[in-house]
């Protein structure tokens, strides 16, 4: 009988591919390993092995595969079946989730590029035949394509191949969009074997009399050895000795030190683990109990604890529990960019036992970390990472912690899957019969309904760590302030003398503003036209530091103008404010002051960022302004002050958690100030002091805000009342895709009723060159959710059918927030 086998292709088709195996490759292949593929007419992929059996394609003619990839699955089926339930909970592919969750250098393809690794320290008595020819052949070339290798070693299954090549060094890949791939090499030495006898050292010492600066290198290497068994390197050894390396150099001639190379993980721990004593004092002791009781009825469990209450370090107890019981850890965070202090903290108390997974690692270093995983190395015990480090193959995980739950980047926005990566966390958890538990000093509405119906534990901290006091907010009328014309550029004259205040005492500020660039509108006050980005429906941010007018959505950038480019009049105004523009008010207030910016423009290196918080810590600046980036988890001893420059914008934006954003954002921000024994202050500037939200976070009534935000949702429903499936359309033509939204939503209407809402324009209606229509599908908590999901997608099979509609493109966003 003949053998087939199932495969998942990294690309969006709704269905699994069937190949023809031979009886040897059926006999090896298991689920989750990979294989290489032809698909289409010329293309080959690598592919996920799914499910062999014995039914025959009925639609098409199974063709054999080319290769498998892997002895063993690189891919478990704990992912598997994680993948599936993301797939089809979020309405997109196996295939995109796969693409989504496999680092790119498992997945070679043939358009993937292979170019020569020039640092590789290669012997080339170590490659084989096959090897050797893609070696030389890429000493001509400066890249292959993997049909192009097929031809020079003659033979159709190459990828097998290419990935030893990778492997080893030999060649890399051209995905990589961050860091070149470098094999870090260390040289380390030590002494010869005909030296190791004391008896034997003795001698050599005496010899060596008329070169000092040799025996020197040789009593320091002997010194370092005494405090560490750990090899000892070049470097290390040129700083203990203060010799030069040329002196090493001459000790390795004379062969009384030996040479040799270990190559280091990229992602690996220098240092040695110094573990801080920890007592969790009695609010911190009180909820720990609480989260291991509701852990003990494998209840996911909500830590709500205000900021700096010591959340981090009520984990950190946890995480020891689950190593001691031989089980891994997985901690996510919203942006991983953002946790260097957080990253610092695990290292000193967990050491080598820490993996991060890191978008901007190179796709090599994330390979490490997946292997690592899958291998339940030493060094992967505990992974902290952003939402795509929930794709890891772990087998013993046995905790999953979601910090900073709240966020809304735990939500992928583009592309597929447009999963949310604490409820994809929650599952993953119960997969793994692993505990869950999610922290936030502001929870969402959602996790705290979750938790007051007692579907979720729930332990709370309502102390900062040490008694320290909570800041006191207060706002500041920007109206009132502007009628008695007490401001100074963008700052309230009590804002203004806070900051001097702060700055005589030699403490540190943070102000807040949302948004960056210097203004967000330029007008002319003769004709009141407003530059527009050409591809988008949004007005032009200025940017002074480059003299330009940008588009926050699509990149488009021009010269700013000297005169409207409608009227001709050199009458420009800007209107609004960014953070480039507080930084120049700041500089011409405070000209003493030395200021920092950090924003989407300031931090765009691979270290950018860290160089902003570490000058800020090391208290190089004296203020420091950004946007929300400065709102998330930052640990400053000697901010006494934090300023939000406008709390409105916040408020006004279009969108049913404008609210509970506002209030989580703005509390946030609040909770960087004031984290030592001075009490903190905090002044927000409105034109609406008396909005609710902005009275809740100056007496943090978080209850009140819930109350009312969840009042609100029930009155309006939305989530979590209902569930929300936001469809959007999105086309070049104008015409044609209103026409095909409202196709679309009466289709849908006919089939759901009333619970379908839109068309609607979103508020910025085009992006990108293509216009955008959203429909909303509301789905009541007793409706079957798969069925109606069901329905969505035979709707979308016809709406395909029509012809007229082909090129417009629909995306799903389930649970849109
Ligand atoms: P959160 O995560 O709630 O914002 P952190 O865990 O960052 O709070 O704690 C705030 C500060 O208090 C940190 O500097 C932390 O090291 C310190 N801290 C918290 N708990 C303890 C403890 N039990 N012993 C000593 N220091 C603590
Ligand atoms: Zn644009």
């Amino acid at each position: 009988m003949d053998t087939f086998l199932d495969v998942v292709l990294p690309i969006p088709l709704e269905r699994l591919f069937t190949y023809r195996l031979s009886p040897d490759e059926a006999s090896c292949v298991e689920k989750g390993m990979r294989v290489a593929v032809p698909f289409g007419k010329s293309k080959i992929y690598t592919a996920i092995a799914f499910e062999v059996h014995q039914r025959a394609p009925a639609a098409y003619e199974a063709k054999p595969i080319y290769q498998i990839l892997d002895d063993s699955p690189l891919v478990t089926s704990h992912q598997l079946q994680h993948w599936q339930w993301i797939a089809q909970y979020y309405m997109c592919t196996l295939g995109e989730v796969v693409r989504a969750a496999l680092p790119g250098a498992f997945m070679l393809e043939s358009e993937t590029l292979v170019l020569p690794n020039k640092e590789a320290q290669l012997d080339e008595s170590e490659l084989s035949d096959d090897e050797f020819l893609v070696y030389e052949a890429l000493q001509h070339q400066s890249s292959l394509k993997i049909h192009e290798i097929s031809s020079i070693v003659d033979k159709k299954r190459v990828i097998r191949l290419v990935n030893r090549l990778v492997q080893k060094g030999v060649v890399r890949q051209k995905e990589e969009l961050y860091e070149q791939y470098k094999p870090k090499w260390v040289t380390f030495v030590q002494l010869s074997e005909a030296y190791k006898e004391e008896s034997q050292l003795e001698e050599l010492i005496q010899n060596l009399t008329r070169a000092p600066q040799q025996v020197k290198v040789l009593l320091a290497l002997f010194q370092i050895q005494v405090e560490t068994k750990k090899p000892v390197s070049v470097k290390e050894l040129a700083e203990k000795s203060g010799a030069s390396r040329s002196i090493i150099k001459a000790l390795v001639k004379k062969s009384i030190l030996e040479e040799y190379q270990l190559r280091i993980d990229r992602v690996q721990f220098e240092g040695e683990v110094v573990k801080p004593e920890v007592i969790l004092n009695n609010y911190q002791q009180e909820a720990l109990r609480r989260i291991q009781e509701s852990f003990g009825q494998e209840k996911v469990t909500l830590l709500h604890g205000v900021t700096s209450s010591g959340k981090t370090e009520v984990y950190f107890k946890l995480i020891e529990e689950k190593l001691s019981e031989r089980k891994t850890c997985l901690y996510l965070v919203p942006e991983i960019a953002l946790t260097s202090q957080l990253i610092g903290r695990l290292r000193d108390h967990f050491g080598e036992k820490v993996a991060v997974y890191h978008s901007k690692y190179s796709i090599h270093e994330r390979v490490e970390v997946w292997n690592n995983v899958l291998a339940t190395s030493e060094k992967a015990q505990i992974v902290i990472g952003a939402r795509s480090a929930l794709f890891l193959p772990f087998s013993n995980l046995g905790l999953v912690i979601v910090d900073e739950e709240h966020e809304n980047s735990y939500k992928q926005f583009d592309p597929a899957p447009r999963y949310h990566a604490r409820d994809a966390g929650i599952v993953l958890s119960s997969l793994h019969k692993a505990d869950c538990l999610l922290g936030s000093a502001t929870p969402s509405i959602e996790s705290m309904e979750n938790a007051k119906k007692g579907k979720y534990g729930y332990a709370l901290i309502n102390h900062r760590f040490g008694d320290v006091m909570m800041p006191d907010i207060n706002l500041v009328d920007l109206k009132e302030a502007t009628r008695k014309k007490r401001m100074k550029g963008h700052f309230s004259e009590t804002l203004h003398d806070a900051i001097v205040e702060v700055l005589s005492e030699g403490q540190q500020i943070i102000l807040f503003q949302n948004r960056r660039g210097f203004a967000p509108i330029v007008e002319c006050t003769t004709c009141g036209h407003v530059p527009q980005c050409p591809n988008c429906d949004v007005s032009l941010t200025y940017h002074q530091f480059r003299n330009q007018l940008r588009c926050h959505y699509c990149g488009y950038h021009m010269a700013m103008q000297l005169s409207c480019l409608a009227c001709g009049n050199s009458t420009l105004d800007t209107k609004g404010f960014g953070t480039e523009q507080i930084e120049k008010e700041l500089l011409q207030l405070f000209p003493e002051a030395k200021v920092g910016r950090m924003d989407l423009d300031t931090t765009r290196g691979k270290y950018a960022y860290e160089k902003l918080i570490t000058a800020f810590e090391q208290q190089e600046l004296d203020i420091l302004v950004g946007t929300q980036m400065v709102a998330k988890g930052l640990d400053f001893r000697n901010v006494s002050l934090v300023g939000i420059m406008n709390a409105d914008t916040l408020l006004n934006f279009p969108d049913y958690r404008a609210n509970e954003r506002t209030f989580q954002m703005l509390t946030q921000v609040a909770g960087r100030a004031g984290r030592t024994k001075k009490r903190g202050k905090v002044l927000i500037q409105s034109y609406n002091p008396y909005h609710q939200i902005l009275q809740q976070v100056t007496t943090y009534d978080f209850e009140k805000m819930f109350e009312q935000q969840y009042y609100e949702r029930e009155q309006f429903k939305y989530p979590p009342v209902v569930r929300i499936v936001k469809i959007t359309l999105k086309d070049k033509d104008f015409n044609k895709l209103n026409e095909a939204a409202q196709w679309f939503a009466q289709s849908l209407r006919n089939v759901l009723g009333q619970t379908v809402l839109g068309p609607e324009y979103p508020p910025v209606s085009r992006i990108r060159r293509d216009y955008l229509k959203n429909i909303l599908v509301k789905i009541s908590k007793d409706q079957p959710l798969i069925q109606t999901k069901n329905s969505i997608k035979r709707i979308e099979k016809s709406f395909n059918a029509i012809s007229k509609y082909k090129s417009v493109r629909l995306v799903y966003n389930v649970d849109h927030i």
